[in-house]
């Protein structure tokens, strides 16, 4: 079970489209919001997701693989690990 602690960068990026699509559980959403408040990089990823939709008019199941992988990097250094 993951419900008993904090949600992972990972953990985010994975219910991000979930979220956008609002189909997220509200126990999920409501770390899901939380994690945000602390953590930029999810923060930011947020904004790219969100510039994304609008740009293609809606949001799309998955991310393009190298997309997600560039941006899964990014978590990397943002982290600084
Ligand atoms: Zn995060």
């Amino acid at each position: 079970m993951r419900l008993d602690r904090e949600l992972a960068c990972q953990e985010v990026v994975e219910l991000m489209t979930a979220y956008l699509d609002d189909v997220l559980d509200p126990l999920d959403r409501e770390r899901f919001e939380e994690h945000l408040v602390f953590c930029d990089g999810c923060s930011n990823y947020l904004e790219q997701m969100r510039a994304t939709i609008v740009l293609a008019g809606h949001v799309s199941l998955e991310l393009p693989p190298a997309l997600e992988e560039r941006l899964l990097e990014a978590f990397r250094g943002w982290r600084g690990s």
